[in-house]
Protein backbone atom coordinates (compact mmCIF):
# COMPACT_ATOMS: atom_id res chain seq x y z
CA UNK A 1 0.00 0.00 0.00
CA UNK A 2 1.27 3.43 -0.81
CA UNK A 3 1.26 6.38 1.48
CA UNK A 4 -1.37 8.40 -0.35
CA UNK A 5 -3.42 4.85 -1.52
CA UNK A 6 -7.52 6.17 -2.37
CA UNK A 7 -5.94 10.00 -1.60
CA UNK A 8 -6.17 12.85 -3.88
CA UNK A 9 -3.30 15.26 -4.09
CA UNK A 10 -2.91 18.51 -6.48
CA UNK A 11 0.26 20.18 -7.29
CA UNK A 12 1.22 23.87 -7.91
CA UNK A 13 4.16 24.31 -10.44
CA UNK A 14 3.79 20.63 -11.96
CA UNK A 15 5.59 21.05 -15.36
CA UNK A 16 8.88 21.53 -14.18
CA UNK A 17 11.31 20.44 -11.45
CA UNK A 18 10.34 20.11 -8.05
CA UNK A 19 6.64 19.87 -8.81
CA UNK A 20 7.31 17.41 -11.48
CA UNK A 21 9.12 14.96 -9.06
CA UNK A 22 6.21 15.68 -6.53
CA UNK A 23 3.36 14.74 -9.35
CA UNK A 24 5.15 11.38 -10.18
CA UNK A 25 6.30 10.52 -6.13
CA UNK A 26 1.97 11.50 -5.39
CA UNK A 27 1.21 8.99 -8.36
CA UNK A 28 3.89 6.60 -7.35
CA UNK A 29 2.28 6.54 -3.64
CA UNK A 30 -1.42 5.86 -4.87
CA UNK A 31 -2.73 9.78 -5.22
CA UNK A 32 -5.00 10.76 -8.02
CA UNK A 33 -2.97 13.99 -8.60
CA UNK A 34 -4.37 17.47 -10.34
CA UNK A 35 -0.90 18.66 -11.86
CA UNK A 36 -1.51 22.57 -12.41
CA UNK A 37 0.69 25.05 -13.98
CA UNK A 38 0.40 27.95 -16.06
CA UNK A 39 2.43 25.91 -18.74
CA UNK A 40 -0.47 24.06 -19.41
CA UNK A 41 0.70 21.30 -21.90
CA UNK A 42 4.08 20.93 -19.69
CA UNK A 43 1.06 19.82 -17.34
CA UNK A 44 -0.30 17.36 -19.31
CA UNK A 45 2.69 16.46 -20.66
CA UNK A 46 3.30 15.26 -16.63
CA UNK A 47 -0.46 14.26 -16.76
CA UNK A 48 0.01 11.56 -19.44
CA UNK A 49 2.92 10.36 -18.02
CA UNK A 50 1.15 9.24 -14.49
CA UNK A 51 -1.60 7.81 -16.67
CA UNK A 52 0.96 5.94 -18.45
CA UNK A 53 2.10 3.99 -15.79
CA UNK A 54 -1.05 3.18 -14.70
CA UNK A 55 -1.88 6.29 -12.15
CA UNK A 56 -4.36 8.54 -11.87
CA UNK A 57 -3.96 12.42 -12.97
CA UNK A 58 -5.38 15.35 -14.93
CA UNK A 59 -3.62 18.12 -15.91
CA UNK A 60 -5.33 22.10 -15.17
CA UNK A 61 -4.02 25.72 -16.61
CA UNK A 62 -3.70 27.60 -13.49
CA UNK A 63 -1.81 30.96 -12.61
CA UNK A 64 -1.52 30.98 -9.13
CA UNK A 65 -1.91 34.68 -8.91
CA UNK A 66 -5.66 34.45 -10.09
CA UNK A 67 -8.36 33.80 -7.48
CA UNK A 68 -10.62 32.19 -10.21
CA UNK A 69 -7.62 29.89 -11.59
CA UNK A 70 -6.98 28.82 -7.73
CA UNK A 71 -10.93 28.05 -7.46
CA UNK A 72 -10.98 26.36 -10.63
CA UNK A 73 -8.08 24.30 -9.74
CA UNK A 74 -9.66 22.86 -6.30
CA UNK A 75 -13.19 22.51 -8.14
CA UNK A 76 -11.42 20.16 -10.91
CA UNK A 77 -9.71 18.28 -8.11
CA UNK A 78 -13.37 17.41 -6.65
CA UNK A 79 -15.03 16.74 -9.86
CA UNK A 80 -12.84 14.35 -11.11
CA UNK A 81 -11.55 12.33 -7.75
CA UNK A 82 -14.00 13.36 -5.29
CA UNK A 83 -12.25 14.30 -2.44
CA UNK A 84 -8.88 16.40 -1.73
CA UNK A 85 -6.61 15.03 0.89
CA UNK A 86 -3.32 16.81 -0.25
CA UNK A 87 -1.89 20.19 -1.75
CA UNK A 88 1.59 20.80 -2.43
CA UNK A 89 1.70 25.01 -3.44
CA UNK A 90 4.62 24.92 -4.76
CA UNK A 91 4.60 27.35 -8.45
CA UNK A 92 6.98 29.63 -8.05
CA UNK A 93 9.06 32.23 -9.75
CA UNK A 94 12.45 33.49 -9.82
CA UNK A 95 14.34 37.50 -10.26
CA UNK A 96 18.06 37.69 -10.16
CA UNK A 97 17.54 41.18 -9.35
CA UNK A 98 19.07 42.78 -6.44
CA UNK A 99 17.83 45.82 -4.35
CA UNK A 100 19.33 48.53 -5.77
CA UNK A 101 18.41 47.78 -9.08
CA UNK A 102 15.34 46.67 -8.65
CA UNK A 103 12.02 48.16 -9.63
CA UNK A 104 8.49 48.24 -8.82
CA UNK A 105 7.31 45.93 -11.82
CA UNK A 106 9.70 42.99 -10.76
CA UNK A 107 8.77 43.55 -7.27
CA UNK A 108 4.87 43.09 -7.93
CA UNK A 109 5.68 40.62 -10.45
CA UNK A 110 7.14 38.12 -7.33
CA UNK A 111 5.11 39.35 -5.21
CA UNK A 112 2.30 38.12 -7.39
CA UNK A 113 3.52 34.83 -8.47
CA UNK A 114 5.45 34.02 -4.98
CA UNK A 115 3.42 35.36 -2.43
CA UNK A 116 -0.14 35.95 -3.33
CA UNK A 117 0.09 32.88 -5.06
CA UNK A 118 0.83 30.78 -1.77
CA UNK A 119 -1.65 32.80 -0.13
CA UNK A 120 -4.39 32.12 -2.62
CA UNK A 121 -4.10 28.60 -2.92
CA UNK A 122 -3.81 28.48 0.77
CA UNK A 123 -7.20 30.32 0.92
CA UNK A 124 -8.95 27.95 -1.92
CA UNK A 125 -7.85 24.72 -0.63
CA UNK A 126 -8.64 25.21 3.22
CA UNK A 127 -12.26 24.97 2.94
CA UNK A 128 -11.50 21.54 0.46
CA UNK A 129 -9.32 19.83 2.21
CA UNK A 130 -10.69 16.72 4.11
CA UNK A 131 -10.34 15.99 7.80
CA UNK A 132 -6.13 15.09 8.31
CA UNK A 133 -5.46 16.66 5.10
CA UNK A 134 -2.54 18.86 4.89
CA UNK A 135 -1.14 21.69 2.61
CA UNK A 136 2.80 22.05 1.72
CA UNK A 137 4.04 25.25 0.40
CA UNK A 138 6.83 26.19 -1.10
CA UNK A 139 9.32 28.61 0.57
CA UNK A 140 12.84 28.82 0.41
CA UNK A 141 16.29 29.35 2.21
CA UNK A 142 16.22 33.06 0.91
CA UNK A 143 12.52 33.19 2.93
CA UNK A 144 14.86 32.25 6.02
CA UNK A 145 17.78 35.03 5.15
CA UNK A 146 17.65 37.71 3.05
CA UNK A 147 19.39 37.09 -0.49
CA UNK A 148 20.30 40.79 -2.08
CA UNK A 149 20.92 39.39 -5.36
CA UNK A 150 17.61 38.81 -5.66
CA UNK A 151 16.04 41.22 -3.62
CA UNK A 152 12.11 41.06 -4.60
CA UNK A 153 12.13 36.94 -4.60
CA UNK A 154 13.86 37.24 -0.95
CA UNK A 155 11.25 39.44 0.39
CA UNK A 156 8.31 37.42 -1.03
CA UNK A 157 9.68 33.67 -0.11
CA UNK A 158 9.94 35.56 3.98
CA UNK A 159 6.18 36.36 3.37
CA UNK A 160 5.43 33.30 2.36
CA UNK A 161 6.96 32.22 6.18
CA UNK A 162 4.54 34.52 7.37
CA UNK A 163 1.70 33.23 5.50
CA UNK A 164 1.78 29.71 6.73
CA UNK A 165 2.25 30.90 10.07
CA UNK A 166 -0.61 32.93 10.35
CA UNK A 167 -2.90 30.69 8.65
CA UNK A 168 -1.72 27.62 10.76
CA UNK A 169 -4.68 28.09 13.41
CA UNK A 170 -7.01 28.04 10.87
CA UNK A 171 -5.90 24.78 9.37
CA UNK A 172 -6.09 23.29 13.01
CA UNK A 173 -9.44 24.35 13.53
CA UNK A 174 -10.22 21.81 10.88
CA UNK A 175 -8.05 18.90 11.45
CA UNK A 176 -5.72 19.91 8.80
CA UNK A 177 -1.91 21.40 9.03
CA UNK A 178 0.34 23.45 6.68
CA UNK A 179 4.09 23.70 7.20
CA UNK A 180 6.59 25.22 4.39
CA UNK A 181 9.50 23.65 2.92
CA UNK A 182 12.69 25.65 2.32
CA UNK A 183 14.83 24.31 -0.05
CA UNK A 184 19.06 25.27 -0.48
CA UNK A 185 19.69 25.23 -3.94
CA UNK A 186 18.01 22.63 -6.49
CA UNK A 187 19.29 20.98 -9.83
CA UNK A 188 15.87 22.94 -11.74
CA UNK A 189 15.11 25.09 -14.28
CA UNK A 190 15.48 28.36 -11.61
CA UNK A 191 18.98 27.37 -11.76
CA UNK A 192 19.57 26.48 -15.48
CA UNK A 193 19.32 22.71 -15.52
CA UNK A 194 16.47 21.88 -17.39
CA UNK A 195 16.84 18.04 -18.16
CA UNK A 196 14.67 16.47 -15.52
CA UNK A 197 16.89 14.13 -13.22
CA UNK A 198 14.89 10.36 -12.91
CA UNK A 199 12.83 9.38 -9.79
CA UNK A 200 15.36 7.43 -7.73
CA UNK A 201 13.46 4.71 -4.95
CA UNK A 202 13.07 7.02 -1.75
CA UNK A 203 15.66 5.30 0.37
CA UNK A 204 18.18 5.49 -2.28
CA UNK A 205 18.64 8.99 -2.01
CA UNK A 206 21.79 10.89 -0.57
CA UNK A 207 23.21 14.10 0.76
CA UNK A 208 24.44 15.52 -2.52
CA UNK A 209 27.92 15.83 -2.43
CA UNK A 210 28.18 19.06 -4.40
CA UNK A 211 25.68 20.27 -2.23
CA UNK A 212 23.23 20.73 -5.11
CA UNK A 213 19.85 19.09 -4.28
CA UNK A 214 17.40 16.83 -6.70
CA UNK A 215 13.92 17.99 -7.22
CA UNK A 216 12.76 14.80 -5.43
CA UNK A 217 14.80 15.58 -1.90
CA UNK A 218 12.50 18.17 -2.06
CA UNK A 219 9.59 16.11 -2.96
CA UNK A 220 9.87 13.54 -0.64
CA UNK A 221 9.68 16.32 2.21
CA UNK A 222 6.23 17.25 0.62
CA UNK A 223 4.70 14.05 0.77
CA UNK A 224 6.38 13.49 4.63
CA UNK A 225 4.61 16.86 5.51
CA UNK A 226 1.28 16.45 3.27
CA UNK A 227 0.97 12.99 5.38
CA UNK A 228 -0.49 11.79 8.55
CA UNK A 229 3.66 10.89 9.23
CA UNK A 230 4.10 14.29 10.02
CA UNK A 231 1.12 14.79 12.62
CA UNK A 232 2.84 16.89 15.47
CA UNK A 233 3.96 19.49 12.69
CA UNK A 234 1.97 22.66 12.10
CA UNK A 235 3.25 26.13 11.34
CA UNK A 236 6.50 25.03 10.58
CA UNK A 237 9.09 26.42 7.79
CA UNK A 238 11.66 23.01 7.24
CA UNK A 239 14.84 23.89 5.91
CA UNK A 240 16.00 21.23 3.26
CA UNK A 241 19.68 22.48 2.17
CA UNK A 242 22.13 19.63 2.56
CA UNK A 243 23.57 21.82 5.35
CA UNK A 244 24.08 25.30 3.61
CA UNK A 245 22.87 27.18 6.67
CA UNK A 246 23.89 26.07 9.26
CA UNK A 247 27.29 26.73 9.24
CA UNK A 248 28.83 30.22 8.07
CA UNK A 249 30.55 31.20 6.29
CA UNK A 250 29.67 28.32 3.54
CA UNK A 251 31.88 25.76 2.85
CA UNK A 252 34.92 26.77 0.54
CA UNK A 253 35.85 24.68 -2.78
P1 LIG B 1 10.98 25.40 -12.06
O1 LIG B 1 11.21 26.66 -12.80
O2 LIG B 1 11.54 24.15 -12.61
O3 LIG B 1 9.42 25.19 -11.80
C1 LIG B 1 8.55 26.25 -11.48
C2 LIG B 1 7.19 25.95 -12.11
O4 LIG B 1 6.27 26.97 -11.67
C3 LIG B 1 7.21 25.98 -13.66
O5 LIG B 1 6.59 24.84 -14.17
C4 LIG B 1 6.41 27.25 -13.98
O6 LIG B 1 5.72 27.16 -15.21
C5 LIG B 1 5.48 27.33 -12.80
N1 LIG B 1 4.94 28.68 -12.63
C6 LIG B 1 5.59 29.86 -12.70
N2 LIG B 1 4.74 30.87 -12.52
C7 LIG B 1 3.52 30.32 -12.33
C8 LIG B 1 2.23 30.85 -12.10
N3 LIG B 1 2.01 32.17 -12.03
N4 LIG B 1 1.20 29.99 -11.92
C9 LIG B 1 1.40 28.66 -12.01
N5 LIG B 1 2.59 28.10 -12.24
C10 LIG B 1 3.63 28.92 -12.40
O7 LIG B 1 11.59 25.67 -10.62
P2 LIG B 1 11.56 24.81 -9.27
O8 LIG B 1 12.91 24.94 -8.68
O9 LIG B 1 10.97 23.46 -9.45
O10 LIG B 1 10.60 25.73 -8.40
C11 LIG B 1 9.60 25.21 -7.55
C12 LIG B 1 9.55 26.05 -6.29
O11 LIG B 1 10.78 25.89 -5.57
C13 LIG B 1 9.40 27.56 -6.52
O12 LIG B 1 8.48 28.09 -5.59
C14 LIG B 1 10.80 28.09 -6.24
O13 LIG B 1 10.79 29.44 -5.84
C15 LIG B 1 11.22 27.15 -5.14
N6 LIG B 1 12.67 27.09 -4.88
C16 LIG B 1 13.53 26.63 -5.83
C17 LIG B 1 14.89 26.58 -5.56
C18 LIG B 1 15.89 26.11 -6.59
O14 LIG B 1 17.12 26.29 -6.37
N7 LIG B 1 15.48 25.50 -7.68
C19 LIG B 1 15.35 26.97 -4.30
C20 LIG B 1 14.46 27.42 -3.35
C21 LIG B 1 13.10 27.46 -3.64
Amino acid sequence: MGMFEGKVALVTGGASGIGVAASLRFAEEGAAVVVADINEAGAEAIAEKVRAAGGRARAIRCDVSSEADNAAMVAAAKQDFGRLDAAFLNAGAYAQTGFDESDAATFDSMIAINLKGAWLGLQAVLPALEPGGAAVVTASTSGVIGLNVAAAYSAAKHGVIGAVRSASQSFARRGLRVNAICPGPVATAILGVTEQAPIQPADALALPADGLLLPQHIAELALFLASPRSGGINGQEIIADAGFLSSYPPMPE
